[in-house]
């Protein structure tokens, strides 16, 4: 069977992206690369150096120079990766209410995004990649082998967080998420530079009714059935 080697997955905040998209990758031995993760964390760095979220030279100076390299979990703690700014793991700061809060701020600053860009497309190059987030299949990677739009409603996706925050022994409050969420959205949607967008060509898959193991069969058989189009061709 023919798989394609470079995947996609745009969709909303709590769309089941990262979780769908890991045990899809797990399942394929693919690569997981969580593209926020890469924004979260030039958001954690400017939180920890004081810089202003006004202030784009230097949050685009800082995403030049932070060094930051992705691979597998290496950690047996719950995480789906693990992120390097130089020689420091900082992947448990990413899920921060605190980043959460200014991420979609820091990741709308046209700099920051192309210096981020390289850095994501010789991930992607390397193959057997599985890549989420908000332009993977418009921008990232527009010629990947198979572009998933992954969507949930609001109440939906809100839940998810709520139950994912609790589970992690974090304080939640589901009003507040489903704000942040929303405000998120908005922000990630409206944006100049890079919005989130249903690539013409991705699979739309709709999560809300599906359990996450309904959701990676779901988006299992997608890949699979990738292979007839394919041969088709
Ligand atoms: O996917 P996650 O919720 O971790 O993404 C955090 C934020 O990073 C998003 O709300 C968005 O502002 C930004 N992001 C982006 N482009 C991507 C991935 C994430 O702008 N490809």
């Amino acid at each position: 069977m023919v798989l394609p080697t470079t995947i996609a997955v745009d969709g909303p905040a709590g769309s089941g992206k990262s979780s769908i998209s890991f045990a899809l990758a797990q399942r394929l031995g693919y690569l997981f690369v969580d593209t926020g993760a890469f924004y979260r964390a030039i958001t954690l760095l400017a939180l920890e150096q004081s810089i202003s979220l006004d202030d784009p030279l230097r949050l685009t100076a800082l995403a030049e120079n932070a060094d930051l390299d992705l691979s597998g979990p290496l950690l047996d703690d719950g995480r789906q990766y693990t992120i390097l700014a130089g020689q420091r793991d900082i992947t448990p700061l990413l899920s921060s209410t605190e980043v959460e809060a200014c991420v979609s701020v820091i990741s709308a600053v046209a700099g920051v995004r192309q210096a981020l860009l390289d850095l994501q497309r010789s991930i992607g190059a390397r193959g057997r990649v599985i890549m989420a987030g908000r332009d993977i299949g418009t921008v990232v990677l527009p010629d990947a082998d198979l572009k998933l739009y992954l969507d949930a409603s609001l109440d939906q996706r809100a839940s998810r967080r709520y139950q994912q925050r609790l589970t992690s022994g974090q304080a939640a409050n589901l009003d507040e998420i489903r704000a942040g969420l929303n405000n998120r959205d908005t922000i990630d949607s409206g944006r100049d530079v890079a919005p989130l967008l249903r690539a013409p060509d991705a699979i739309y898959l709709d999560t809300s009714d599906l359990s996450l193991d309904e959701a990676v069969d779901a988006a299992y058989r997608i890949v699979c059935d990738w292979n007839g189009a394919h041969d088709a061709v």
